[in-house]
Formats: structure tokens, C-alpha cells, sequence
């Protein structure tokens, strides 16, 4: 049987993350098992991952990538986004936010999940402290007093003081360790791909609600943009089936003139939405993590943002308990980082959640109330600074 310090099942974007802070923090041993293959040239370790989509990083997790080191790398695959336009089709309130207004070079950046998979793998394989374990599955798990034992087909076991769960949305192993979830199916689909536009703004985020429907488009480093477009279910799944020119025709219909021409796009790929919070984050021992602690609606860009937060709040304490001498997985220390984490999480969540009913909701009189709402927070005082601190991470 071996025996780690701190075992992570999970090795995505959060699993990654939490890997490399904490072997740049402690001096421990680490063991990451990942169900994907890991290739860091690709950077095609997870299908969820690390997919074709792109994620808009905020500029406290961009801040936070330069600390650890790997901005440079980051940056190929990033494109800044330095404005923000927020309007509904055929209502007359809309909102704006610009960086320079907000003396920022940028709100954030937008990367290739694919490109970033590449960052974060090659940092995590450049790093004799982290041990990875790819292809391979935790399969059953054994609590035991103080320690986690997991049974890993193919693989000895492993024996560890600290496991982390962050092996998505649908984990496992919270199933196991018998932590039940909140959820809520938005009956909604995200339809994602890559779009071509003719007259696109250099850095211009555009998010366009559209009666049950939201479209972002934000800006991609190649010049071409990332679309999220989320619709109803029976809606997207009609979207889905179209040919390329049916498709094209209805995105700009939605889009209207704003951004130009559509004159090409990648193929498009499906998610379904739904809200997943696990009931409990921590145990003796154990901590659940990324997407399988808050899976979230993509519409604020926010979840992946937020499990940064989360792992830098969690190295912190599990340094500190290193630094006392004490457990790393010590109870009391889990339960005073979940204390610390839950302000944040509950404003995100309820941010998110708010922003999906207020504009997808199909009620008389909302669209007035939407124009209402949007044209107040660009003339409020103080509203804009509120809203561009939270899409810059600062909450
Ligand atoms: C359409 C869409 C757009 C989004 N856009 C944004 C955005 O713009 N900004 C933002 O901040 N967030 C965004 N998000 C959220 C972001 O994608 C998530 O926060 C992020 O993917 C969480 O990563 P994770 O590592 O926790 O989970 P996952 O990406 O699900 O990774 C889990 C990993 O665990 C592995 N695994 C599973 N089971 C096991 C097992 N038993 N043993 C070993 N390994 C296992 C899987 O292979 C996988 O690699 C978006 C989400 C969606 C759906």
C-alpha cells in the first residue's frame, strides 16, 4: 500500500490547480489520479476539462497564474477582455463597463480550456513533488480513523491524512463518502462553439439576452470569438440539429448587426445546466472540491473563478496546519476553511442564479423591468464599480 500526504482524484482545472500550489507551498507528497490520459503537448487530459470550450478567467485568478509562475505560457492562449456590453433584444436598456473607465488594463482574459489543459499539465508533469496517476479511476473508498484509504483498479492502494475529491460535477466520490447534493435542472442547455464575426471589437465581451435565451460572446486569442449560447432544452436541441447555414442564420438573428457578419463557425457542442451544491464540503480528513463541491449555470462566468478562490483559501490553511505541525486534514482547520469560503460562495451562486431567472423568465412586463434594470446599472452611481469588482473576482 503507499501512503501520500495529500491525495487529489481529479485532475482538472481545479485538481491541476490545487496540485501546484501545493507543492510550490509545502513540502509533501502529493498523488494525483486522473481517469483521463494525460497528454501535455495536447493538453487533452479531460474531455470535461479541458474540451473545446473557453473559460473567462477573472484578474484575480488571472493575478494568481502570475504568481504561480505560469503567466507567459497563459498568455498564448489568452485574449484580454478590456470591455463589456450586457443588452436584450428588443428592449431598450443596455449596459456597459470599460476598463479604461474602471482604470484596469483588463477585466480578465479569456483562454482555451484545451490550451490551458496544456499550461497546467506541463507544470504539473515538471513537478517532482506531484505524482500523477493517468488513466486510472478511485474505484471504492474506505474511511479508516484520520486517514482515507482508496482502491485504485490497476494500482496499489493509497493511504493518505488529506483527500481531495474534485472529480466534477457528478463525483463519485462524494457519492461514496455519502455527501448528499442540492439540485436544480434549469431545463437549459449550453450550446458552445468557436464563431467567425465580421466586425467583432478587439477585447469586447458581449452578453445578449434574448426572451428565454442568453448568448456571450467573448474574444479568443486566434481573433475569432468563443460563443455560449444557452437555451431552453427543447430549443437548443433543435439548434443542435441544424446544418451549419441554419445555425449561422439563427445566431445572427439573435445577435442582430452589432457584431457584423457570422461567416463561420467550429462545430457546436452541448452541455446541460444544472445547479449541483454538495450539502457538506468537508470531513475528518476529507475536502470536496471545484465542480463537484458548486457545479454552476456558466451564465456569470463565475465557477471556475470560484474554485480558485477556494483552493488558495485551502492551501492557506492546509500551510498553516504544515507550519503548526499539526494533521493536514485536522477537522477543526476543514470546517474554519468552509467558514471562510461561504460569503464568497453564497454570493456567486445566488449572483449566478439571479442573473438566469431575471433573464430568461418569460412574464409580461419583465422585458420593461430588464431594460429598467440594465439602463440603472449603467447610470447608478457606484452599481458599475459593484458589478466590475465581482467580474474581476473581487468580491
Ligand atoms: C459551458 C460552460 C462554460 C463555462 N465558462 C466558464 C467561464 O467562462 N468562467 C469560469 O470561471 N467558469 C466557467 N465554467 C465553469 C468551469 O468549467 C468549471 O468551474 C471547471 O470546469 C471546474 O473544473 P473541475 O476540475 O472542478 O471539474 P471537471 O472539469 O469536471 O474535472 C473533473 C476531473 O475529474 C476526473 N475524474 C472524474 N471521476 C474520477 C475518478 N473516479 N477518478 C479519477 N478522476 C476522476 C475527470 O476525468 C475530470 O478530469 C463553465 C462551465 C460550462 C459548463
Amino acid at each position: 500500500m503507499k501512503q501520500a500526504d495529500v491525495v487529489i482524484v481529479g485532475g482538472g482545472m481545479v485538481g491541476s490547480l490545487l496540485a501546484l500550489n501545493l507543492a510550490r507551498r509545502l513540502c509533501c507528497s502529493i498523488v494525483m489520479i486522473e481517469a483521463q490520459s494525460i497528454d501535455p503537448s495536447q493538453g487533452s487530459m479531460s474531455e470535461l476539462s479541458f474540451d473545446g470550450r473557453s473559460t473567462a478567467l477573472s484578474r484575480t485568478t488571472s493575478l494568481h497564474l502570475q504568481q504561480l509562475g505560469l503567466w507567459p505560457e497563459v498568455l498564448h492562449h489568452a485574449a484580454p477582455i478590456t470591455s463589456i456590453h450586457v443588452s436584450q433584444r428588443g428592449g431598450w436598456g443596455r449596459f456597459r463597463l470599460d476598463a479604461g473607465e474602471e482604470q484596469v488594463d483588463a477585466f480578465g482574459f479569456v483562454i482555451e480550456n484545451a490550451g490551458f489543459g496544456s499550461v497546467l499539465s506541463r507544470a504539473v508533469a515538471a513537478c517532482p513533488e506531484i505524482e500523477v496517476w493517468a488513466p486510472c479511476q478511485v474505484e471504492q473508498v474506505e474511511v479508516q480513523a484520520g486517514t482515507t484509504l482508496l482502491h485504485v483498479p490497476g494500482r496499489m492502494s493509497i493511504q493518505t491524512g488529506l483527500m481531495v475529491a474534485a472529480d466534477g460535477a457528478f463525483s463519485r466520490l462524494r457519492t461514496a463518502l455519502g455527501i448528499a447534493v442540492e439540485q436544480h435542472d434549469y431545463g437549459q442547455k449550453a450550446i458552445v462553439c468557436n464563431v467567425r464575426l465580421s466586425h467583432a471589437r478587439e477585447g469586447l465581451a458581449l452578453e445578449r439576452f434574448v426572451g428565454e435565451e442568453i448568448l456571450a460572446v467573448l474574444p479568443r486569442v486566434d481573433g475569432s470569438r468563443a460563443l455560449i449560447w444557452t437555451a431552453p432544452t427543447k430549443q437548443a436541441d433543435a439548434l443542435m440539429r441544424m446544418n451549419p447555414t441554419q445555425f449561422g442564420r439563427e445566431l445572427q438573428l439573435r445577435l442582430g448587426p452589432a457584431l457584423g457578419r457570422v461567416y463561420d463557425h467550429t462545430k457546436p457542442v452541448a452541455y446541460s445546466l444544472e445547479r449541483i451544491i454538495a450539502t457538506q464540503q468537508v470531513q475528518p480528513g476529507r475536502v470536496i472540491l471545484g465542480n463537484a463541491a458548486h457545479f454552476l449555470h456558466p451564465v456569470a462566468g463565475q465557477g471556475f473563478n470560484l474554485c480558485v478562490r477556494d483552493v488558495l483559501a485551502l492551501v492557506n490553511v492546509v500551510e498553516e496546519q504544515a507550519r503548526l505541525g499539526k494533521p493536514l486534514g485536522e477537522l477543526a482547520a476543514l470546517e474554519g476553511y468552509v467558514a471562510g469560503r461561504r460569503r464568497d460562495q453564497q454570493i456567486i451562486t445566488s449572483f449566478s442564479d439571479t442573473l438566469v431567472r431575471f433573464f430568461t423568465w418569460n412574464q409580461p412586463g419583465l422585458m420593461h423591468l430588464r431594460s429598467v434594470g440594465l439602463a440603472g446599472l449603467d447610470i447608478i452611481p457606484g452599481s458599475k464599480k459593484i458589478l466590475a469588482r465581482m467580474t474581476m473576482g473581487a468580491v
